[in-house]
Order: structure tokens, then C-alpha cells, then sequence
């Protein structure tokens, strides 16, 4: 395979100033590097979940002396019983991000979190040093492809975890003084203070003081003394026509919750609200069934359920309690499921091409991430800009073939895969990610930027060169142990097979729009200065 960046690479030492190894270094044997989110102990295809038809509201005063397995459980089934079972996408963002136990945002213990071996997955970016400094080679090649713009580049993270990935781009630029100094300012879009906190401990230092203003929370960057502004969600990021953002998403569309339908086929005499222009003739009336999307909604499952009873699919482990909830479908429209299913011709085409039993994932959150980048890189109406520029980076995964992710929901405890419904916000949530419904959603949002990929991360990093790099950092690592360590990290991060990263793992690209003319590095292009 031909490498495509000649010149950015294989002048490595410039670009990457320090020698270190991987990031378990200090172990003097190899890394147990512990489980990604796609290979815990049971295997994503063999998930099947039971949609139970009957409806998951009962007399609630049979469960008052239930014992809930978490705080946010209780809290959940008290609205549930007020309100009736809530949308699938509800229930995960209360057991992902909600103040009161959220996963990443106060639930997990003191003492643990929720990256690395004793937490409860580990990503690209903590495996190896080397996948974040290429994700800081492709910003440079992008800046160097699109005018070496002096000022008004920002770097943008969604989702940044420990900040590992950031630090790691940071360095990788740092080498770089023209692009360095082209940098305004960092922003971090972190739902979670316990992570917000630990990633200015690593880009600022932890006695640096971090102030709270309007737009969120600032502190300076010890490179290049940079500011760094934390916020909650992308929007309270400004946007201005002469910047040049560059966005990176990684493992954090997988953690956006999504609304789960099934189509299903209602007989005529019961299909809702026929429409006043429907001409049909009476007797087709009665004997022509309607295909009708029908929203997956959350519900307490009965009291005193157990795993046997519940039949938790094999593929989850029984090692934690019960679930405290099932999904259910509901017995009639709902507000999603009218609108939601109809938002793209992808979906809606399910409708012939399946038929009843289609089932279908939407992420309204993605749409709207996508859409924010597009407008930031490309101009929108709303924000018009003369002259596109920046790039987005999106690392994840999920189809990579166009389909639409279906059953995807997965819960990860300690490197298992356990009940999404178990112990609410002491379990990690992930859902399969829709490229091609970002890339839809991106083109859509702005004229101004076209969209490359997906592409396999193996390919994606193999191309942006990681054997050579892996291969400096292994001499430099001396010990023949340790570069052993550097070369099974980087191996599991383009590793095709069942435990490795590089297949399953997917990268996509939204750059200014040129025509075609122009591929980025990494997804068929070369290096252009
Ligand atoms: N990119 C990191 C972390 C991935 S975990 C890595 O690869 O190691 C997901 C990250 O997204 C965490 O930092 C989590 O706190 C954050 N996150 C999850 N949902 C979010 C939301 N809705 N808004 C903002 N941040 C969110």
C-alpha cells in the first residue's frame, strides 16, 4: 500500500519530539491493554434483545417496596409511572449524562474510572500515544492543504475523555511553529466535570486555575500558553466566518442516544387517522393493511424479574442484578415515531425494501453534531461564510457499508458486555454510529463541504503511516520488552480481526468542499504543501 504522506512523515523526528513507548511504560511486562467497547467477552452480532409486546406500565403499588438497583433507577421508574414509559433516547441520556448519576457524569465510584484496565473499556488514544499524534499529522496536512492559514485556527474535541487525545495532537503540532502559532484556542466539549477536571490537570497542570464564565469554563493550555474553554455542548462555541476549526469526534458519537422503532403492519380498520384525501375504495379500506413505525419505549420490568425470567440474551453477563428495565413497543404512534422515521430517504425506504419487521436507529443528537461542524467548516445560512475552511475527524464505530445500525445498543461493565437496562448509570451505553446519516446530515447542513469516507481505521491509519512511526518510537524504547509493548499496542489499533481495532473502527472525514478535486490524506489523498 503506498503511503500517502511522504514528506509529513518521514521526517517523524521534527514532527514528534518525544521518545516514549506506550502508555503502560512503567509495567515492566507487556500491556494487558483490557477490552474496547466492541470486545468484551460476547460479540456485538450474536446480541439479541426480546422486544416484549405488552406494555410495560403495571399497578405501580406493587413496587413500592422494590429495591432499585441505583439511585438513578428509582428516579427513572418515579417519572416512568408519572409519565408512562419515555423514549429509548430519554432513558440514555438520563443514564449517560444526567446530574443526578449520570455514567459519565457522577455515578461511578470515587475510586474508579471509566477508562483503562480497572475501568470499564479502553480506547485508541490510551492504548497508544501514536493515534492521537497522527490525528495531529492529518490537521497539519489539512492546514497545509488548505493555505496555511496564519490565525484563526482552533482545535475542537467532542467527548474528550482523560484528554489524552488532545495532549497527544498538541505535542504533534507543537513541532510544527507555523501551525502552532496559527492556533487561537482549544475548545472541549465535555458533559462530564470529573473528566473536564482531569483534562486540564493534563493540558494545563493541576495547580493552573480553571474560572467559570458564560460560555463555560476557561484555563491556559501549557502549550503555547493556549486558552482553553470547556463547554457542554458544541452550540456555545462561537461561530465566526475567518476561523478555521478543527474538530475531532472520537467514541463520542457512540455515546449520543438514540430512538428505536420497529415498522410493523396495522390493519385498516385500525390504522390511525386516515387520511381526508384517501381515496380508496371502502371494501380496500378494511382489507389493506398500513406500515406504521412504532417507538421502543423504556419500562420497569415486573417486580421480583430475574435473569432466567428476563432471559438476558447469552451474550450479556449475569453478573450483575436484574434489569430494572425492558424495552417495550408501543401499541401506538408517537410523536418520533411520526416524524423521526421520515427524516431521511434512507429510512424511509425501509418501508419497501424490508417491510414489517424493519427495524430502525435514529440519532437526532448525531444530526445535529454534524450539521454544527458542516456549518462551522463549510457556512450555512445562518452562518455564511466566504471561504470554507477546517476539517472534522470523526473516529468511531458502526457500519461502514451505508446500512442503517439496527439492535445496537450494548451496556459495558469491567470489559463485559452486560444488560443495557442493568444498574442505570453504573453502566456504560453505546450504540452503533450511522455514517452515512452524519455524512447526510453534514452535506445537507452546509453547501460548502463534501464528505470522505468511511473508511477502516486500520486502512485510515496505516495510510497516515503508523508503521513507520510505531517503528521509531519501538527503536527508541530500547528495551527489546518495550518495543514488544509499542508494537502490540499499535497492532490492536489496525488489527482486523475479532479483538482488534482496525476493521470494526470506522474514520470519516468533512473537509471544505473542492469539487472532488482533492481527497484528504488517509482517505486516498496525498500530501499537498
Ligand atoms: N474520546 C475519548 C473518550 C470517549 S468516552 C477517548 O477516546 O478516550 C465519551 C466522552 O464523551 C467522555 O468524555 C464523555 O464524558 C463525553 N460525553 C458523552 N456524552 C456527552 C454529551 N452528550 N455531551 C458532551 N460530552 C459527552
Amino acid at each position: 500500500m503506498k503511503s500517502a504522506v511522504p514528506r509529513a512523515l518521514r521526517n517523524a523526528r521534527r514532527i514528534f519530539p518525544r521518545a516514549s513507548s506506550t502508555r503502560s511504560s512503567s509495567s515492566s511486562s507487556l500491556p494487558r491493554l483490557g477490552n474496547n467497547r466492541l470486545n468484551g467477552t460476547t460479540t456485538l452480532t450474536s446480541q439479541h434483545r426480546n422486544f416484549s409486546a405488552t406494555t410495560g406500565l403495571r399497578d405501580i403499588d406493587e413496587d413500592k417496596d422494590r429495591k432499585w438497583s441505583t439511585p438513578l433507577a428509582k428516579q427513572l421508574a418515579a417519572a416512568i409511572e408519572l409519565t408512562g414509559p419515555i423514549p429509548l433516547a430519554s432513558f440514555m441520556r438520563m443514564c449517560l449524562t444526567s446530574d443526578i448519576g449520570g455514567y459519565y457524569t457522577g455515578a461511578i465510584e470515587k475510586d474508579r474510572d471509566q477508562f483503562g484496565l480497572k475501568g470499564d473499556f479502553v480506547t485508541s488514544p490510551e492504548i497508544s500515544q501514536v493515534f492521537g499524534e497522527l490525528i495531529g499529522v492529518w490537521f497539519l496536512t489539512e492546514w497545509l492543504a488548505q493555505g496555511r492559514q496564519s490565525r484563526g485556527v482552533e482545535l475542537i474535541e467532542v467527548g474528550p475523555g482523560r484528554g489524552t487525545l488532545m495532549d497527544d495532537v498538541l505535542r504533534t503540532i507543537q513541532s510544527f511553529p507555523a501551525m502552532a502559532n496559527s492556533i487561537d484556542a482549544i475548545y472541549m466539549v465535555e458533559a462530564s466535570p470529573e473528566l473536564r477536571m482531569a483534562q486540564k490537570n493534563l493540558l494545563c497542570g493541576e495547580d493552573a486555575p480553571m474560572t467559570e464564565s458564560k460560555v463555560g469554563y476557561h484555563s491556559v493550555c501549557k502549550y503555547n500558553a493556549l486558552p482553553i474553554v470547556w463547554t457542554e455542548t458544541i452550540k456555545s462555541i462561537p461561530i465566526a466566518p475567518q476561523k478555521m476549526p478543527f474538530i475531532v469526534a472520537h467514541e463520542f458519537f457512540d455515546a449520543l442516544p438514540i430512538h428505536a422503532f420497529e415498522l410493523v403492519s396495522v390493519p385498516a380498520s385500525k390504522s390511525e387517522a386516515p387520511s381526508s384525501t384517501d381515496n380508496s375504495s371502502p371494501s380496500s379500506k378494511t382489507t389493506t393493511p398500513t406500515l406504521q413505525w412504532r417507538e421502543m419505549l423504556v419500562s420497569p420490568t415486573p417486580p421480583g424479574s430475574t435473569h432466567e425470567s428476563l432471559k438476558t440474551p447469552a451474550t450479556q453477563s449475569r453478573e450483575t442484578p436484574p434489569p430494572d428495565f425492558q424495552l417495550t413497543r408501543a401499541t401506538s404512534s408517537t410523536r418520533h415515531s411520526l416524524y423521526l422515521p421520515e427524516s431521511s430517504p434512507r429510512f424511509r425506504a425501509l418501508k419497501s425494501s424490508v417491510g414489517p419487521g424493519a427495524l430502525l436507529e435514529v440519532c437526532p443528537d448525531a444530526s445535529l453534531y454534524a450539521s454544527d461542524f458542516a456549518a462551522r467548516i463549510g457556512g450555512s445560512p445562518q452562518h455564511p461564510k466566504p471561504k470554507p475552511s477546517g476539517a472534522a475527524l470523526i473516529l468511531d464505530y458502526g457500519p461502514g457499508d451505508g446500512t442503517i445500525p439496527t439492535n445496537s445498543l450494548r451496556g459495558i461493565r469491567k470489559h463485559r458486555r452486560v444488560s443495557p437496562f442493568a444498574e442505570p448509570g453504573l453502566t456504560d451505553l453505546s450504540v452503533d454510529v450511522d455514517f452515512a446519516g452524519i455524512a447526510e446530515s453534514a452535506t445537507r447542513a452546509s453547501e460548502g463541504v463534501e464528505v470522505h469516507g468511511p473508511v477502516a481505521q486500520g486502512d485510515f491509519l496505516e495510510l497516515m503511516g503508523i508503521r513507520e512511526r510505531a517503528e521509531v518510537l519501538a527503536k527508541r524504547a530500547g528495551e527489546e520488552e518495550k518495543g514488544r509493548a509499542v508494537e502490540k499496542a499499535w497492532r490492536r489499533l489496525v488489527d482486523r480481526g475479532p479483538g482488534g481495532m482496525g476493521k470494526v473502527y470506522q474514520a470519516l472525514a468533512i473537509v471544505p468542499e473542492n469539487g472532488g478535486r482533492r481527497r484528504p490524506v488517509g482517505f486516498g489523498g496525498d500530501v499537498v504543501q
